[in-house]
């Protein structure tokens, strides 16, 4: 321990690793029968702003035989002195290495972090391949939205949490009670093959895999009979508390302010959300539960300042009335709520907002044409756009924030020139407001083909066409007030593929890492050619992975991860998205999520018309 205070004194941002912050938790090492660390492969700043985090963290602690503490991954400095002092990466509470965890739970939400997995297993001194671990390792689990297409990381993982973890970790810890409560008298084997009959639980090992003569997927098969041939997402119906009592930062994170998840999935239905698929469906918190958790928040934790968490807060019914209820409340508090609607009701909404700042609203029309905001489903029209825009110069913001996606199925030049149009006549608004002179900040994303989309069939655009629409829209905006920035399109390239890649993955996941990527979502940390390289050895290439288009009859590497969506559903989606046809939000939705019987008649008969074509 001496030691270690000496080496944070070395390091940056030492409080990355000595815990102890405001309603952490230190239960007692001996007296706890299961001990568990929740991992999160990134840095410390920016795990410590997941949500999910802080529910699984509270939840698990709040069952009295259960120690869990928190790991993030030391940045290289820290990385650096630990393995020089062959210091073991260690948990934040306990100071315990990692290896004497019974658990460790790592939380997946980005491909390009896989990496740091394999560098927190070995700073952890815990072999990453599942193959070279033992009966004295702990058990590696992962969750998140990447284990949504668990292969590429199925060499790494003993098994993955699909779905909501809330009620599935539960009756996973049930079973690793009696497990442990046996002595361990069965071997891991054993033990993986009971948690492999809870719904939600994918077991790799147990899966045989095949493929066909080119390259593509041709099976998964499970080789013994406890492992089913189709996991099911996990799914709460009814969202538990809300977490009150979240552990606060000593240092500056990410996002820091308290949250509440007012809302859990969306049904908005834009086709190249994964989100907007995998968390279906949509579960809202009632109003009274909302405002009596922010009362909590701020007792338990101080903040002036709380964000009202959803995928789309617009949605959330009767958002206005919320916000007037915590208003006249909490006079002093300021409320943040992260992605509205374009319209004039979300700048209305956020004019509205006590203690408001008028520094930058964002909003996402995500492609310049009306046309391809058609086959995204994201149907706001110019008019709806400007307006907003208008009304928001009006009401004196001067900074807004616009999203668009480049490399959209179906677009063209006219569609990537129609970007520039857009954001030039929203400056020239803003040029005609009263005031300070408008300062757009416009972000250009790649469009990542994801697995349980309606556009998971379809090919990434190469790096030249998206180098070319890059430098056409850095011309065309080339002016005063507007500040452009876009995604390094080899970075969107690795996590497409990792994101549609089958288990064949995990040798270029494995030799990237040993040719030293880590952090590879970091654009100053991230080389290229060191993955260009683990794929050529390993015999594989990214283009097959994410530049192909895939034939709508080709199994895909995830068939076998059941999110509730019905694939059927995602096929009429892709028509309709070629079609140019808007499906409306209804709720109800026609994804076979809430179940065949509440379907809208229309639906009804337009999948019945789909499977009489198929
Ligand atoms: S509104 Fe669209 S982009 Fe946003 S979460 Fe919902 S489906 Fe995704």
């Amino acid at each position: 321990m001496t030691y270690l205070n000496e080496m944070l004194y070395q390091v940056t941002r030492p409080a990355r690793y000595t815990g102890g912050e405001w309603n952490s938790s230190v239960k007692d090492w001996g007296k706890t029968h299961i001990r568990m660390v929740l991992a999160y492969p990134d840095l410390y700043e920016i795990g410590m702003s997941n949500l999910g985090l802080s529910i699984l963290y509270e939840l698990l602690n709040s069952q009295p035989d259960v120690l869990t503490e928190r790991v993030f991954t030391p940045w290289l400095d820290m990385a650096a002195a630990m393995k020089k002092a062959a210091i073991p990466l260690f948990s934040l509470e306990s100071k315990h290495p990692l290896k004497d965890f019974d658990i460790v739970g790592f939380s997946l939400g980005y491909e390009p972090t896989h990496t740091n997995v394999l560098d927190m297993l070995h700073l952890a001194q815990i072999p990453v391949l599942a193959s070279e671990r033992n009966d004295s390792h702990p058990i590696i689990i992962a969750g998140g939205s990447c284990a949504l297409n668990p292969e590429p990381m199925a060499d790494f993982i003993d098994f993955f949490v699909i779905g909501d973890g809330e009620e599935v970790l539960l009756e996973l810890l049930g079973c690793f009670r009696d497990w442990k409560g046996q002595g361990r008298r069965d071997s891991k084997k054993q033990l993986l093959t009971q948690v492999a009959t809870i719904p939600g639980i994918y077991v790799p090992s147990l899966y045989q895999v095949e493929y066909q003569a080119d390259g593509s997927f041709k099976s998964i098969t499970p080789t013994i009979a406890q492992a089913q041939p189709t996991i099911q997402r996990r799914i709460v119906s009814k969202l538990p508390p809300p977490v009150t009592k979240p552990i606060v930062p000593y240092i500056e994170v990410v996002h820091d302010r308290g949250a509440i998840e007012i809302q859990r999935g969306c049904s908005r239905g834009c086709r190249f959300c994964q989100a907007g698929m995998i968390y279906r469906p949509v579960r809202e918190r009632s109003h009274e539960e909302v405002l009596q958790a922010v009362g909590e928040l701020i007792t338990n934790c101080g903040y002036d300042e709380i964000s009202l968490l959803s995928l789309s807060t617009s949605d959330y019914s009767g958002i206005d009335q919320l916000v007037t209820s915590l208003s006249h409340r909490y006079p002093n508090l300021a409320l943040s709520l992260p992605r509205l609607r374009l319209d004039r009701f979300s700048v209305k909404l956020v004019d509205s907002l006590p203690s408001r700042r008028k520094t930058g609203l964002t909003f996402a029309p995500e492609a310049g044409s009306h046309r391809l905001r058609q086959v995204i489903n994201k149907t706001t029209t110019e008019d709806e756009i400007l307006e907003t825009a208008a009304a928001a110069f009006k009401r004196g913001w001067t900074g807004l924030k616009l999203y668009f996606m480049l490399g959209l199925p179906t677009e063209t030049v006219d569609d990537v020139e129609g970007i520039a149009q857009l954001v030039t006549k929203v400056h020239s608004l803003g040029r005609k407001a009263e005031g300070r002179r408008p300062q757009l900040r416009v972000n250009l994303s790649t469009f990542v083909p994801k697995p349980h989309t309606p556009f998971q069939w379809v090919a990434q655009e190469g790096e030249s066409q998206l180098n070319s629409k890059h430098e056409l829209l850095r011309q065309g905006l080339h002016r005063k007030g507007i500040r452009l920035s876009w995604q390094d399109p080899k970075l969107s390239l690795l996590e497409a593929a990792l994101s549609r890649g089958d288990r064949r993955l995990g040798k270029v996941i494995h030799r990237a890492w040993q040719l030293g990527s880590t952090f590879d979502a970091w654009s100053e940390h991230f080389n290229y050619g060191n993955w260009l390289r683990a794929f050529d050895e390993s015999g594989l290439e990214p283009g097959f992975y994410a530049q192909r288009d895939r034939p709508l009859d080709e199994l895909l590497p995830w068939a076998h991860i059941d999110v509730g969506v019905s694939t059927a559903f995602l096929k009429r989606e892709y028509h309709r998205a070629l079609e140019g046809k808007e499906t409306p939000d209804c709720r109800c939705e026609a994804c076979n999520i809430c179940g065949l019987e509440r379907w809208q008649p229309d639906c009804q008969q337009e999948y019945q018309e789909l499977n009489q074509r198929r």
